[in-house]
């Protein structure tokens, strides 16, 4: 078990398409565990391997206060979807910023478990809106691509300044 550096944006590794797992072994299990470690430390409710810079296709999430409801889905496929919602997002490779993102109310998600077994999840609200965030990361895409151009440039001008601070200090 070990904490991970996050990367941020604007990493041209976010931007990494990740490959599929093949195999549920514990090399990947060891991956999820970080990846939890990573995240509650952060803290965060939900976290994608690309963020920490390994390209496959694992996301870990606890929408709860007390850590009481980890959850892993790899290989994840959005089946079916439906409606709309608009709610703000934040995003630990985005440290700091937070904006209102249009998302599928409700989503039909089919993952492989950490014990490599198969389930599919229909849900809505918060978790439905953290499984498309987290997808995303793994095609390389991130929250604040849904913004205008002009915002997006905003943003990194901030967190390029943030990162040059953190390298001076
Ligand atoms: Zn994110």
């Amino acid at each position: 078990m070990a904490i991970r550096d996050i990367l941020s944006y604007p990493d041209p590794r976010l931007r990494t398409v990740a490959k599929p797992v093949n195999t549920v072994d514990d090399v990947i299990r060891g991956l999820v565990d970080d990846m939890f470690d990573t995240m509650y430390e952060a803290p965060g409710i939900g976290l994608a391997a690309t963020q920490i810079d390994v390209h496959q296709r694992v996301v870990v999430m606890d929408l709860t206060e007390d850590r009481s409801e980890p959850q892993v889905f790899i290989n994840p496929e959005i089946l079916d979807s439906g409606g709309s919602c608009k709610g703000q997002e934040g995003c630990l490779s985005i440290p700091g910023y937070y904006d209102d993102v249009p998302r599928a109310e409700w989503v039909h998600v089919r993952a492989v478990d950490q014990h490599g077994r198969t389930f599919e999840l229909e849900t809505d609200g918060l978790l439905a809106v953290c499984i498309q965030h987290e997808i995303d990361h793994l095609d390389g895409k991130l929250f604040i691509d849904y913004l205008s151009e002009l915002k997006r440039k905003r943003v990194r001008k901030k967190l390029e300044k943030q990162a040059r601070h953190a390298s001076t200090a």
